[in-house]
Formats: structure tokens, sequence, C-alpha cells
């Protein structure tokens, strides 16, 4: 399997912890995520664990991959890695339909659901059902607040919101990234 260094990444503002509940007040309830992380690799599996978390639903493109890429992440490799041997369940769940994503996961050995239509809750019930587990277990991550988020916590999953990974994005993706300036005006964006 091919890696690549994340320092290939853009200039990103770093959250701290507490930037969550700062802007968690600035959005909408529904649009506010419970969690900010830099990057996938930057989410604490203690955290999750310690919150009884069992089951992630991961985003694919800028959040696991850089945007029409395939190659994964070193650290992003080694955080599922390490996801599956403390015992999490993972699906990657991505509105993208190419084969790619199926190739990735098939690559990191974890359940995809593909053309998932985020936020729209059929592509959340295919993975929760893929996760055989409670609500309350699941945690959403991605790189998006109009579709991992808000669908997330349509669904009353832990939702954690990431940084992009670079700021290339799909034509539809850089609509939703103009509004989430509005509600997230301290996140460093493209
Ligand atoms: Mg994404």
């Amino acid at each position: 399997m091919r890696v690549e260094s994340a320092a290939q990444g853009p200039r990103r503002r770093v959250h701290r912890s507490e930037d969550s509940e700062e802007n968690s007040r600035k959005a909408p309830r529904m649009l506010g995520p419970n969690r900010f992380a830099p990057r996938l690799c930057d989410v604490s599996l203690d955290e999750l664990a310690g919150r009884g978390i069992r089951g992630l639903i991961v985003d694919l493109d800028n959040t696991l991959v850089a945007y029409r890429c395939s190659e994964i992440i070193e650290e992003h490799l080694a955080w599922i890695q390490m996801a599956q041997r403390r015992s999490f369940k993972i699906v990657m769940l991505s509105n993208n339909f190419s084969d790619r994503v199926r190739s990735i996961a098939d690559q990191l050995a974890v359940e995809c659901v593909p053309n998932a239509l985020k936020p729209l809750p059929t592509g959340f019930w295919r993975a929760q059902r893929a996760l055989a587990l409670p609500r309350r277990q699941i945690a959403v991550v991605g790189d998006q607040l109009f579709t991992d988020v808000l669908g997330g916590r349509i669904f009353g999953f832990y939702t954690i919101l990431t940084e992009p990974i670079e700021p290339h994005d799909f034509a539809l993706t850089r609509v939703f990234r103009f509004f989430e300036r509005l509600f997230l005006p301290q996140r460093h964006l493209p």
C-alpha cells in the first residue's frame, strides 16, 4: 500500500479542544459538532472509548484522504489500524460513488457505504446497520458541517469536525464551504 506524508497538506488552523464549546455556541445546535480535531489522526481514541463509543463512521474525501486521491496518509492509516486493534468498528461513509471508495475501504479492511447522499439519513442508516450498534455508541468524523456533522446530529451520533486536508473540493462542496464560513467564522478554510 502506498502511503504519503501528512506534511503535504496546506496551512491549517489548529483547534484546541476547548474550541468545540466555543464554536458550538455560535452555530445552531444541530450544526454544532461535539468536538473539533485538526485531522482524523488527532481524534483521541481514548476519549471516544471513555464516552462509550464503539463504532466510527468516517468520511473519505478531505477527511481520510485528500481530494480525489487514493493514497492514504500515513498517520491516518496508523490511526485506522490502531482503532481496529482497539476493537472499534469502522464504516467509511462517502457521497462519492466511484470505484475508488470501495478500493480504499478494501485497503483498510473496513466496510463502506458509497453514494451516501449525506446529510440525508439513508447512508447513515446503512452505516449504523453495518456497525450494528446503538446510536449513542457511534461517532461520525468528517470535514463538512452540512453533510457529516448535520447528518450525524440528525441521527443522534457524536460528531467530530476536522479541517479539510487540502483546499480542493468538489463543486457542490465549495458551495457548502461558503455557508460553513457563516457558522464557523474561526475555521480556516481555503
Ligand atoms: Mg469530506
